[in-house]
């Protein structure tokens, strides 16, 4: 074998010579330098072993010559032709587009040198594949296969955009093929199993755009099904988990809620419940709660059950996030010497005096005028088993008109929203009620301290610091009382609905 190949360079090498030859001996014609972009241009590279000679090969007749001539190692080399479909286009995977500048294009998969180097692709810059093969991807450059570094190169979808995010998962119920493009007729780039779990990215047309082996592919949506979500992800407690024990009911606020053998996550599922369904619970250990369900034992995420107390108030024991907007750098809203961070904080502190006296375990996530960032406050509060998330703030508006108190709630997927809402509308009618506040209703708001808790959270706007009417009340402290007491009813009225 190596003995043969010497011999074609032998022969790659006179033939070059002599047509360096007849090029020189025509130079003065005055043809153009072949210029690199032409799809020959790779080819007569790989052939001149001086590569400073080669700005000398000129384009025109002689250049269709020198082709003729190499046509007879065509099947060693092949060159590519011009008018000549060398490759099939018909066997192409996919897209790619480079993630990064001045990605080489390489003769073949070998990164160790620049001798195989045949061009190179900007950012954005597209690319037909052929195949993956281990860490590159074969493609078309020229008119020719090359490769590039997988690494640097990301897959498009058939219309030729970025892939986008993964809108659910599903599981193939029988073996089917991902294509192309959204139709059978398209190329197969694999087949999948049955039973095998795929991302969805799009749905076009019946099909569901989906990656396969880290190729993207259409897939016939009809030969797959959801995968139900398991919620919720499980936090990372830090603290020690309390054990509360008692005569407690739960009723499940989502539906699917898988009743798992041992408390964890990837423990063998015994059964699902249904949204609404009430359940007994022996005790809960962190966010476990071991149930009875139809005579059998088994353990739910507690995030999903609605604790009741059968028995005393139904406050004892349930673990209650109290957030006081702000604090510390972050005065919130001002008006003159009047900060939110300040209004926050009394009320929560009051707040908290009202629940624990009830029988609450209530942890607030600032007692102090300091500073904890928002991801912060989601962190406490998965830290601490919180059952329910209450945040406290004072709106602030240009138009001075404006007053009242408005709470919101976050709509997330999977998320228990009627429960949020059900807490919501407690808390805001009864302020709006007792402190005699406009209602501006319970409202959606994707803010970060409610959006990402699993549990029941509402983010309360006690009134507005820049009306005179609701400042006034703000800055009273039987009004402070009032707006506290007002919350705190709320969230019993809320605990007392079973
Ligand atoms: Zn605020």
């Amino acid at each position: 074998m190596y003995f043969k190949k010497v011999s074609l360079m032998l022969t790659i090498l006179f033939i070059s010579a002599s047509i360096f030859t007849i090029h020189n001996a025509s130079a003065s014609g005055g043809f153009e330098d072949i210029s690199p972009k032409h799809e020959a241009y790779e080819e007569i590279n790989n052939l001149v072993v001086n590569k400073t000679s080669f700005a000398d090969v000129a384009d025109g007749r002689e250049l269709s010559g020198y082709v003729e001539q190499l046509s007879f190692f065509k099947s060693e080399k092949e060159p590519p032709v011009k008018g000549v479909a060398v490759l099939d286009t018909s066997q192409v995977i996919g897209l790619v587009s480079s993630t990064t500048d001045g990605l080489n294009i390489r003769k073949s998969k070998d990164s160790s040198s620049k001798a195989n180097i045949v061009g190179t692709i900007n950012k954005g810059g597209k690319l037909s594949v052929y195949a993956v093969e281990g860490d590159w991807l074969k493609v078309s450059y020229n008119d020719a296969f090359a490769y590039v570094y997988k690494t640097y190169a990301q897959f498009l979808d058939a219309d030729g955009n970025a892939l986008g995010n993964i809108q659910k998962q599903v599981t193939t119920t029988q073996s089917i093929n991902s294509y192309v493009k959204p139709t059978s007729s398209s190329k197969v780039i694999s087949t999948v199993n049955s039973k095998v779990k795929l991302p969805v990215y799009k749905t076009v047309n019946g099909y569901y755009l989906t990656v396969v082996k880290g190729v993207p592919g259409y897939i016939v949506a009809d030969s797959t099904e959801d995968v139900k979500v398991e919620k919720p992800s499980i936090p990372n407690p830090t603290q020690t988990p309390p054990k509360v024990s008692g005569d407690l009911l739960g009723r499940v606020t989502v539906d699917n809620l898988n009743i798992r053998k041992e408390a964890n996550s990837t423990s063998t599922v015994l059964c699902k419940l249904k949204k609404g369904e009430y359940v007994q619970v022996n005790s809960i250990n962190g966010y476990w709660a071991q149930i009875i369900y139809n005579g059998q034992e088994g353990y739910v995420h507690k995030s999903y059950l609605k604790i009741l107390n059968l028995s005393g108030n139904p406050l004892k024991d349930r673990i209650i996030i109290i957030d006081p907007g702000h604090g510390g750098k972050d005065p919130g809203t001002v008006v003159g010497t009047i900060a939110e961070k300040n209004i926050a904080l009394k009320v929560s502190t009051l707040v908290t005096q009202k629940l624990e006296a009830a029988g609450a375990k209530v942890l607030m996530t600032r007692t102090g005028d300091t500073y904890p960032t928002r991801e912060g406050r989601v962190d406490f509060t998965h830290a601490n088993y919180g059952e329910i998330f209450v945040s406290i703030h004072v709106n602030y508006a240009a138009n001075t008109s404006a007053q009242g108190t408005e709470t919101f709630f976050a709509q997330t997927p999977g998320d228990m929203h009627q429960e949020d809402i059900d807490l919501a509308t407690f808390v805001n009618n009864q302020i709006v009620k007792n402190v005699n506040m406009n209602d501006r209703k319970v409202k959606k708001g994707n803010f970060i301290v409610i959006a990402n808790t699993n549990i029941p959270a509402i983010l309360v706007e006690l009134g507005f610091l820049s009306n005179s009417e609701d400042r006034a009340k703000l800055t009273n402290d039987q009004y402070i009382e009032l707006f506290a007491e007002s919350i705190y009813k709320g969230i019993l009225e809320y605990y007392s609905k079973q």
